[in-house]
């Protein structure tokens, strides 16, 4: 069934962001323990993650998307925790894939199960995929997935999500000052030449978990610069890849390469993405306190006109800028936020 937009419903934010993406955690769990994310030490099995009935079946998930999609969304990414966690995701991405509207069906994650998993991710319709990976160096990569994850595991998995097809994957990392600088080249090697973008996202305060620190960034500006030193590039026309990264390609023509200054350059103004969490939490921007409940209405029989109706009114409501606030905000040491575990980046 085709599914009709909702003219007249309000998707432009109080400061006239169009809301035209969501991001959508099916599974706040991770085989991982990153500490940047989610720090093993600070993370407790029991309290800290959804039981099964607090998550959303496919049923919600699919009913719950179809109402964004009312609202003007033409963008799904999946997320997680880890998404390739759940069980049901070829299932779930078949009946996502479905849903005409949606222009790009998208997913991130840490690819250590992607080698068993991509043929039917393919299969099921999914168009994209990216890749986490913040290190070449098999015991630094294993340190930094809390000790729990295998560098050749995930380079199976890129392998094998090209043979099933996906041509060209997105390979997003993080590099944090004095932990991981001396990846940024061996990175940029390693991708060059292939059809992968490799892009760099500037380490985020998300959360309440990990010691955050502005000294910690590297910014995306000096990154691209340490990578231009030895393989000089120029900014694609277009600038920014109509979602977040500016774009860039190497002058010698092997391939191109992608810069997210999330930190340094806010891009707040331009931001029209939600969030969801896996417990149908909707949250309107990455940096919030607080998320509105959709599942409890899901669950006492919202449609979704009633749903898209609810999703237009929290978005016209937003008001978010917090990395353009970002120097008070920390002033004021926003004693909750959302974790990036909980609604996936
Ligand atoms: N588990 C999947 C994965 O790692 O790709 C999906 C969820 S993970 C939260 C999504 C992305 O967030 C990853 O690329 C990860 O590197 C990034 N991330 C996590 N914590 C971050 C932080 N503090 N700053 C910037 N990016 C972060
Ligand atoms: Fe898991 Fe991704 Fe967070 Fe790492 S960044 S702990 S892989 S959810
Ligand atoms: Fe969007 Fe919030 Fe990030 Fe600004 S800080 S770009 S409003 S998610």
């Amino acid at each position: 069934m085709a599914t009709e937009s909702l003219p007249g419903i309000g998707t432009l934010d109080t400061r006239g962001r169009r809301l035209n993406e969501l991001r959508l955690s099916i599974v706040d769990r991770c085989n991982y323990r990153c500490p940047y994310c989610m720090p093993a030490d600070q993370i407790d099995e029991k309290r800290d993650f959804l039981s099964p009935s607090q998550r959303m079946s496919a049923d919600e998930i699919e009913l719950l998307v179809r109402a964004f999609v009312r609202v003007g969304i033409t963008k799904l990414r999946l997320t997680g925790g880890e998404p390739l966690l759940r069980k049901d995701l070829p299932t779930l991405i078949r009946r996502l894939a479905a849903i005409e509207q949606l222009e790009d069906l998208a997913l991130t994650t840490n690819g250590s199960l992607l080698t068993a998993q991509a043929g039917a991710l393919r299969e099921a319709g999914l168009h994209r995929l990216t890749v986490s990976m913040d290190s070449l160096d098999p015991r630094q990569f294993a340190a930094l997935s809390g000790g729990r994850g295998r560098l050749d595991e995930v380079l199976a998995g890129v392998d094998a999500a090209v043979d099933a097809g996906f041509a060209s994957l997105r390979i997003n990392c993080v590099i944090q000052r004095g932990v991981n600088e001396d990846q940024i080249l061996p990175l940029s090697e390693h991708f060059r030449g292939t059809p992968h973008v490799l892009r760099f996202i500037e380490y985020m305060d998300v959360g309440t978990l990990n010691d955050w620190t502005p000294q910690a960034v590297v910014s995306a500006a000096e990154v691209r610069e340490r990578i231009a030193q030895h393989y000089p590039m120029i900014p694609l026309s277009g600038g920014v890849d109509g979602t977040t990264a500016s774009r860039y390609a190497y002058t010698d023509g092997q391939g191109e390469i992608g810069f997210v200054a999330s930190v340094s350059e806010p891009f707040c103004s331009d931001c029209g993405r939600a969030r969801v969490a896996a417990n149908g939490e909707m949250y309107t921007c990455l940096f919030a306190s607080s998320g509105v409940d959709l599942l409890t209405p899901m669950r006492g029989g919202a449609d979704e006109q009633a749903l898209a109706q609810r999703i237009a009114a929290i978005w016209s409501g937003r008001q978010d800028r917090y990395s353009e606030l970002r120097g008070a905000a920390q002033a004021r040491a926003l004693p909750v936020r959302v974790q990036m575990y909980t609604v996936g980046g």
